[in-house]
């Protein structure tokens, strides 16, 4: 069982890597942006308020983050999982500390802001299965096209420069300073989100002591 939080500015990549650790090791990715965003698709009553937050680019209220953290069967599935967007504030990690063993919590960094900017305004999803796009690094073989079922391609409500900003501020202030509450904790390794997909995942399982042919986390090591 392995419980590893992947924190990162906009554009980082981190979604990308959390998908590579956890299809690797066979555990869940919680993407919670993505948890939230099918709320919003499916027009819940949740979906409703959490909709009036993101797309000015805001956080969603910790009580309802907290709420959908203790009864998400994913979240807590005891195989493991890989948190993709959580915490982004000291109220958030505070709760996670106290209630669930992480073992280790990376934190992806970007040389520049303008980095991150052009990566989220270049960023699609597919709006029937949500799979990510990058017009600069990872394009559909059809434009505008998904790749794996033909869904229409689009940006994100929330990928808009004035809510792109919003969140790189929150980050900033918010989500930034978690990195001296974790690495007081020895449970943090700063990743520099520069290097290739390929480089940093293989970063990662090293630094995790995991054998890259073999999905095992060695947690005496
Ligand atoms: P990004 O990291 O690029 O902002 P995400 O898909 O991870 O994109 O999150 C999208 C939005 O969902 C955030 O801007 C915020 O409104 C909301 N959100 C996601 N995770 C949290 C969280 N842990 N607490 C509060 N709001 C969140």
């Amino acid at each position: 069982m392995i419980k590893v939080v992947f924190m990162g500015i906009q554009g980082s990549g981190k979604g990308t890597q959390a998908r590579l650790l956890s299809s690797h090791l066979g555990i869940e990715h919680v993407n919670v942006g993505q948890i939230l965003r099918n709320h919003i698709k499916q027009n819940t009553e949740l979906g409703k308020v959490f909709k009036t937050y993101i797309e000015k680019g805001e956080f969603v209220p910790d009580k309802y983050i907290i709420d959908m953290f203790e009864k998400d069967d994913h979240i807590n599935n005891p195989l493991g999982v890989v948190l993709d967007g959580f915490p982004r504030n000291l109220v958030q990690a505070q709760f996670l500390m106290d209630g669930f063993h992480v073992h280790h919590v990376f934190l992806f960094e970007l040389e520049s802001e303008d980095i991150a900017i052009e990566r989220i305004s270049s960023r699609r999803i597919c709006s029937a299965c949500a799979a990510d796009y990058n017009l600069l690094s990872k394009k559909p073989k059809v434009e505008d096209t998904c790749d794996l079922c033909g869904g229409k391609l689009i940006q994100r409500a929330d990928d808009t420069v004035e809510a792109i900003q919003k969140r790189l501020t929150l980050y900033h202030n918010r989500t930034a300073p978690l990195a001296a509450y974790f690495e007081e904790k020895g449970i943090l390794s700063k990743i520099n989100a520069n290097h290739s997909p390929e480089e940093i995942h293989k970063q990662i399982l090293q630094i995790l002591h995991i054998d890259p042919n073999t999905p095992f986390y060695d947690k005496k090591k």
